[in-house]
Order: structure tokens, then sequence, then C-alpha cells
């Protein structure tokens, strides 16, 4: 259960969880909190605090602070603490995948393993970070014109400081340590700004950080509204770098923060092309998969099907079959299809397929809705003029638009202003490799359905979608700077022998 156990000190006496900052679990003093509503019952389930800007500002300070002293830390010892928080996360994911289910509505399997991927992902990070963050270069000056080997080049990766992290509702636990344990291993410090659905969870997360003893002030949790203290924390002028994961919300940060390193992981429509000869079981199972997993509420989810003609009807007949055996309801049932985040969301769905009712797509199931829940609907012969084409519904809705050209596929999915991942099903590699190198997309999958995991492959999206890398070592990467150390010798020195 939330709040119990060795998670009792996040609650106050009111029932209101804990702000995270100087090693302490602390009331604001707005004496004012947020509600969480359970998707489920609609209903108020937990209550955070909603912090103050002198709350903000006295654990940035801290903040920048801790980071002095945690950056003289050996690499092992901020390693061997990531490996202690690692294995708390994994034996305490039975509350944190309790809060998934009743912030965020995700089916109770996906919730306890969104708590264990977290585990492995932060381990991982503590491995690769020892070695990736304990090897420099070594530069001559005579391989530029005009040198002779007078300079010794000296290269090493420095933190950059305090890091702003912000999740997405989606995997407020995954995605927030996607970001703080690559931060942490390369000598910076946290803040974090969990999303508000999902802030009880991440809170417990942050714990498990706590419990394995890092630092005062080195980690900060700050809860509240994004759209009333986001604009306060991105543009601190503590802040050396923000990591951020969301929708279009990104986009405006991008435009108002000044000259520090961002990372962005937006929105995508990721396209599935199916070319004729693919394997139609395969293409139709992972369209299921990638379009209804998490009730379509994932960046990588497929978003739109682009398929050949001759083999559409067949198509749409698998994933018809397929959709019907998928099971509808609460989280807590672990059914496969659960209640979208928030009644907005699921009006917003609802407004995409009105739309498409409206210009005419067909309708391969009934449209059905109870509250947030939305029963999953695969929309055949959906043409470019419907919204549903081009917006990301972040639900169970998916189009499915016929094409009589790979070419046109292509270009229907380079016409999107994202360019998050793809796939393409072919059983000929030769036409898939020409097809994922023409597709603007981070990342292509070829017979599979878009996946940001393994969590070490390098991630990343294109236009709107994003601004860098992510993925273990491309983060590590993205959170330090390089520092060069350059020797001048009186004489030329060339090693021998
Ligand atoms: P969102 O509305 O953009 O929110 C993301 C985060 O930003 C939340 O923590 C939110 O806090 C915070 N926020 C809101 N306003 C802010 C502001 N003015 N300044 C700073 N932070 C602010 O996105 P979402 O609805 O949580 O997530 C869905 C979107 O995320 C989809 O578009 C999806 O594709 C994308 N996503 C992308 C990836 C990827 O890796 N590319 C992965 C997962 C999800 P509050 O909750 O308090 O508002």
């Amino acid at each position: 259960m939330a709040g119990t156990g060795v998670f009792a000190e996040l609650v106050d006496g009111d029932g209101v969880f804990k702000y995270y900052s100087y090693g302490e679990w602390k009331k604001s003093c707005s004496g004012k909190s947020v509600p969480i509503i359970n998707p489920t019952t609609r209903q108020p389930h937990f209550k955070v605090q909603a912090c103050t800007q002198e709350e903000v500002d006295k654990l940035m300070e801290e903040a920048k602070t801790a980071q002095k002293s945690w950056a003289k830390t050996p690499l092992w010892k901020r390693a061997e603490l990531l490996h202690k928080a690692a294995a708390l996360l994994k034996e305490h994911k039975v509350p944190i995948a309790d809060c998934l289910v009743k912030e965020i509505a995700k089916p109770s399997k996906d919730a306890a393993t969104e708590a264990v991927r977290s585990g492995d992902l932060v381990s991982y990070c503590a491995e690769e970070g020892v070695r990736i963050l304990g090897e420099g270069k070594f530069l001559v000056s005579d391989s530029f014109p005009g040198n002779e080997r007078t300079k010794y080049c000296l290269t090493s990766k420095i933190p950059l400081g305090v890091i702003l992290a912000i999740p997405p509702f989606n995997y407020p636990v995954n995605l927030a340590v996607s970001k703080i344990a690559p931060a942490l291993i390369a000598g910076n410090s946290i803040v974090l700004k969990p999303p508000t659905q999902g802030a009880v969870a991440a809170l417990h997360m942050v714990h498990c950080f706590h419990l394995a003893g890092f630092p005062e002030g080195l980690i900060s949790c700050v809860t509240g509204k994004g759209s009333e203290i986001g604009d306060f924390l991105t543009m601190h002028p503590i802040v050396n770098c923000i990591s951020f994961t969301g929708g279009d919300t990104g986009i405006s940060i991008s435009k108002k923060v000044g000259m520090i390193p961002l990372q962005m992981e937006l929105g995508g429509k990721d396209a599935c092309i199916i070319l004729e000869d693919a394997d139609l079981d395969l293409a139709a199972s992972n369209i299921v998969k990638g379009g209804f997993s998490y009730s379509g509420q994932r960046c990588t989810a497929v978003k739109v099907v682009l398929v050949m003609e001759s083999v559409a009807n067949a198509v749409v007949e698998k994933v018809k079959a397929k959709v019907a055996k998928l099971t509808v309801g609460p989280p807590e049932d672990d059914c496969d299809i659960t209640p979208v985040v928030t009644e907005s969301s699921a009006n917003f769905i609802e407004g995409l397929v009105m739309d498409a009712k409206q210009k005419g797509a067909t309708f391969c199931q009934e449209y059905k809705r109870e509250g947030n829940l939305i029963w999953p609907l695969l929309l055949d012969n959906v043409r470019p003029d419907m919204r549903i084409a081009w917006e990301e519904p972040f639900g169970p809705v998916l189009p499915v638009i016929r094409i009589t050209s790979a070419e046109e596929g292509i270009h229907h999915c380079n016409a999107s202003n994202f360019g998050l991942q793809g796939c393409v099903f072919t059983r000929d590699i030769n036409k898939a490799i020409l097809i994922s190198d023409a597709m603007e997309t981070g990342t292509v999958q070829i017979n599979s359905a878009p996946a940001r995991g393994p969590d070490h492959f390098p991630f990343q999206g294109l236009k709107d979608s994003g601004i860098g890398s992510q993925g273990i070592t491309n983060s590590i990467n993205m959170m330090t700077k390089i520092k060069t150390t350059v020797i001048n010798l009186p004489t030329p020195s060339y090693t021998m022998g």
C-alpha cells in the first residue's frame, strides 16, 4: 500500500504526500495541495504539496552546493549508491506499482514491471558510468598542419551541475530514473519535478534513493502543477541542464530557457508501413501490441498503420480478431485496456474519433466510452484530411490508411511534424533498409513495433519529437561536458620504440 511501512514518513498529518528536500520529507509552507484524480474512479485519490517559489529557490541552492562535493565523490562510490537504490526499487515494487495503478490506471502487471525495469536501468547506468566516465582521450598536436608534437591534450568528462528532470505521466518512475541515474553517476545533482498524475509513485521512487543514503541536497523532488510551477523551475538561474519528456510543453520550454543543454523527448506519430510481402500475422500481432498496450498511451505506440491496398483487408481482419480478444476494464484486474489518464484526454480522443466519423472513416468496432474508459477502436479507410491521420490520440484508437506504394507510406510518415520512431514489415531486407533510410524518424524497427527499450539503445526523435538523444550511454554523455588540459612542451617529443 502507498504511504505505509518504510514509506509512512512521506505522508503528513492531513494525508498529503510531502515533497523532498535536503534529505527530508517536508510539508510546503503554501498550505496548499494538488489532488491526484484516480482515472478509474474519477475521484481524488492522493494529494501532493503545492511547493512555493521560495521552497524551489532553497532546494536549488542546496542542489548547487551538494553537487560540488558529489563531483569529488569517487565514481565507484557513486555507482555503489546507485546499485543500492536499484535494489531498493525492486524490493519495493509492490507499493510503487500500487501508486501507478491508482494514479495513472496502469495495468497492475505492467506497473510492477515499470518498477523492476527502473531498477535494472539504474544498475546498468552505474555499470556503464564507471566505464565511460573512467575514460578520456589523449591527442597530440602534430596531426594538424603547422604544428609539431609540442602539445599533449588530455580530455575528460565533467558534470554540468544541477539537472532539472521533468518526466511525463505515462512512465513517471521509469522516465524519472532514466534522467536521475545518468545525472548522478556523472557527478550532477538532480531536481525532479514529477508529473502530477504519477507524482506519488515518483515520490516512492525518490524514497528508495533516500534509503540508499545519497548525500543531503543532492536529490530533491518538487511537487505542484506544471502549469503553475513549471516556468519558475525551467527558467531558474541555477539550473544547468533540463531533461524533459512529454508533449508540446517541451517545445514551449525550449523557446523560453536560456543557454543550457536540453534533452527533449516529445510526442510521436509512429507509422507502421506494411508491404505486400510482409508476414501478416506478425504485423497484426505487432499492431495490436504496439497500438493498444497501456491503452495507446505510449510515446512509441503505433499511431498510424500504412498498409498496401492489396493486403489491407487481410491485415484489418487479423487485427480486428485480435482486438476482439483485448480485455477492457480496471487496472486492478490487469485488463489490457484501462481508463485513459484524465477526462480531458478522453474528450480529446473522442474529438478525433468524431472528426473521423464525420469525414467517413470505417469503424471496425462500435465506438464505446464509459467515463475515461474507451474501448479499443480500429479506424479503417482513414484519409489525410482527418485529424486522426496526423494527431497523437494517446489513447486506444488506431487509424489505418491504405496506400498503393511504399513511397506513399514514406511520404505520409515524412509529412508529419513528428519523427520519433516508425516500423516496416517486409520479408525483403533490402527494401526494409531503403525504407528505413528514407523515413525521417529517430529509429525505425524492422519487423517489430516501435519501442523505447532496451534502455541502453539510443533513443531520439527528429523534428518536433525531440532534441538530443536518450539511452543510458547517450544520457550520461549529454549530462557531461568535455574538459581539456593541454600540456605544452618546450621541444617536440615523439614516443619511440
Ligand atoms: P505533458 O503534458 O507535456 O507533461 C509532461 C511534464 O511536463 C509533466 O511533468 C508536467 O507536469 C510538466 N509540465 C507541464 N507544464 C509545464 C511547464 N509549463 N513547465 C515545465 N513543466 C511542465 O505530457 P504528458 O501528458 O505528461 O505526457 C504525454 C506526452 O508525452 C505525449 O505527447 C507523449 O508522446 C510524450 N512522451 C514522449 C516520450 C519520448 O520519449 N519521446 C515518452 C513518453 C511520453 P504536470 O503533470 O504537473 O502538468
